[in-house]
């Protein structure tokens, strides 16, 4: 499944990025391609991330930042239904 990347709409996607908006403290998690590197504040290959999703969302789960339900909604238009159980 070939999802456009959310930044530029040019090119499919291949990492999940998080951006967050140093006024307003609001943060999001997007479908990127190359087109953002260095602008996102955190970044995780779909290659990456299929191979041990499990060991991913709990390193993410450790961080002050991490909204749960946006990652899972974005790994939904991902198309990335290898959800571990344990969430
Ligand atoms: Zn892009």
């Amino acid at each position: 499944m070939t999802v456009l990347c959310e930044v530029c709409h040019s090119y499919p996607a291949t990492a999940f990025g998080y951006f967050q908006n140093r006024e307003t403290g609001e943060a999001r998690w997007k479908l990127v391609c190359c087109c953002v590197s260095y602008i996102e504040d955190y970044y995780i290959d779909f290659s990456a991330f299929t191979e041990d999703p499990v060991s991913w969302i709990s390193h993410l789960m450790e961080k002050r930042w991490f909204n749960k339900v946006d990652f899972l909604n974005t790994l939904h238009r991902a198309g990335l239904e290898t959800t571990p159980s344990t969430l």
